[in-house]
């Protein structure tokens, strides 16, 4: 193994070759330019390595971790399918890439009819007719779709309405982004079947309801088969329905929550439209309204005249911006060109990204229980507390050990509701003989956990590191070099 970056430094050893600044600008010295309380008192202590050694430095860094491009990463909830490259070529094209948001219009009509035309296909995708791209992720998707219906519930003279019924089986964004839009949370009991309790719902329903807040296909990987009664109950108090659709990737091309009687939504084109993701950004949640809500939407607004295209911020009644321009423009772009490859053959994302689920659930069905054993949409759950109670071995060592073989762990311990969660989302985009050798893995750790359970309980064994202590991870970082303790915290 080469030695780390730092033992490799030699004095005097560079990769490029800066001008000395001083001698540069000899009128300009930096003490004019930053106040003296800012400038470093001694030079940083930076390897001094040649640019080679950096960059393999950075490149094994890089390949220290699971990512899409090198392993299956079947987490739950985050739709890691592939990133096809072509949508990468088309973002980086220079008339795309090296566009400012304040050009003058006519230099930016390209880029103004792609995102005019990705609100015109989510539109169709969604059955909402009104569509704003500005949301930079699911959650501010949440916020500005909760928004857009206080606007409107003002407006029709109801604005004391603060009641949003949330099932226990929604995202936990979705209660977050009602405190935050200052609604008041009333959670929803599930049925044995693991869609809403509809006499809950019907003992919760009244006169104070702004609107139901649901996460479908819901985070048990369930489409709410009741969602077109429920809808129609949630009208008939003169209540709204958000749908949670980050997930979209069960539904596209089959079905449209404008159809089934949703006003509002979201979807995340960093999920379902493939545009990439991971390590908090960026990202893109746009929303998707019913005609009443569409007055209410955030501003500028594309509009497109005779081929023309342009902004306009004309809307009285407008909540406002929600973030600057158009939001992240970037994936905007490697949407458009998703839904342009695949055309009509969108519905078969969803017919394949629900076949691969199902396809899991039955195989590993023998041996784990599957937390709600029915038809699951884009992902499965399953409940490892059986395992947990004959072996000893927990969610965490079986997520633990699936790293040894090869895996990127599934989401764990999500959904609350499931005791011993195991979420595995596998996408549309993987091959048969992945999800088998995924299958083969599950079922030989399955075997393991019975014959030598300390096998998985002290998973990874096989990684540059063990098991961490993810809190202390979390909450006491420890961000200094490898190998060099603090002056004044020896041993850290
Ligand atoms: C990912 C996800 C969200 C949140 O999306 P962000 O872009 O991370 O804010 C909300 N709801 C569901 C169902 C999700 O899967």
């Amino acid at each position: 193994m080469l030695p780390l970056i730092f033992d490799q430094s030699r004095s005097g050893r560079t990769a490029i070759d800066i001008p000395d600044a001083d001698k540069a600008f000899p009128e300009i010295s930096l003490e004019d330019c930053l106040p003296a309380k800012l400038l470093r008192q001694e030079p940083a202590d930076l390897p001094e390595v040649d640019e080679l050694s950096c960059v393999r430095h950075f490149t094994r860094l890089s390949q220290r971790n699971f990512s899409i491009d090198t392993h299956f990463y079947p987490l739950g909830s985050c739709t890691m399918k592939y990133n096809p490259r072509f949508n990468e070529a088309l973002a980086s094209w220079p008339q795309l890439f090296d566009i400012h948001p304040y050009q003058d219009e006519a230099s930016l009509q390209g880029a103004l009819q792609i995102a005019w035309e990705v609100e015109r296909y989510l539109a169709e995708i969604s059955g909402l007719p009104g569509v704003c791209l500005q949301p930079a992720a699911g959650a501010q998707g949440e916020l500005a779709g909760l928004l857009t219906i206080k606007a409107c519930l003002r407006s029709r003279g109801q604005g004391a309405r603060g009641k949003v019924l949330i099932p226990e089986s929604a995202h936990g964004t979705n209660p977050a982004s009602c405190a935050f839009a200052d609604l008041q949370v009333v959670p929803l009991k599930a049925g044995p079947d693991g869609d809403v309790d509809m006499a809950d719902l019907d003992a919760k329903l009244d006169e104070q309801t702004a609107a139901l807040m649901i996460t479908n296909p819901s985070t048990l990987g369930l489409f709410e088969k009741n969602i077109q009664l429920i809808c129609q109950k949630v009208h008939a108090v003169g209540g709204m329905v958000y749908m949670d659709g980050a997930n979209l990737n069960a539904m596209l091309g089959v079905t449209r929550p404008g159809d089934f009687g949703v006003d509002v939504m979201h979807t995340n084109l960093h999920k379902t439209f493939s545009t990439p993701h991971g390590g908090g950004g960026p990202g893109a949640g746009p929303i998707m309204v019913c005609e009443e809500l569409i007055p209410f939407l955030p501003v500028p607004r594309i509009v497109q005249r005779e081929g023309r295209y342009s902004l306009s911020s004309d809307a009285p009644d407008s909540i406002g911006r929600v973030r600057g321009f158009l939001g992240n423009m970037g994936m905007v772009f490697r949407a458009w060109a998703y839904i342009r490859a695949y055309g009509r053959g969108l519905r078969k994302v969803a017919e394949h990204a629900v076949l691969h689920a199902n396809y899991l659930r039955v195989r590993l069905s023998g041996h784990y229980d599957v937390a709600f054993p029915r038809i699951c949409q884009h992902e499965v759950v399953l409940s490892l507390k059986r395992l947990k109670k004959e072996t000893g071995v927990n969610t965490l060592d079986v997520a633990k050990r699936l790293l040894d073989y090869g895996f990127h762990a599934p989401t764990i311990y999500f959904p609350l509701v499931v005791p011993e969660a195991l979420m595995i989302e596998p996408t549309e985009t993987e091959s048969l003989e992945t999800l088998d050798s995924f299958v083969e893995a599950l079922l030989a750790i399955h075997r393991e956990a019975h014959e030598q359970p300390e096998l998985v309980r002290s998973a990874p064994n096989s990684l540059r590191l063990r098991r961490l202590d993810e809190v202390k991870a979390a909450r006491k970082p420890v961000t200094r070099r490898f190998g060099c303790p603090a002056k004044s915290e020896p041993g850290t």
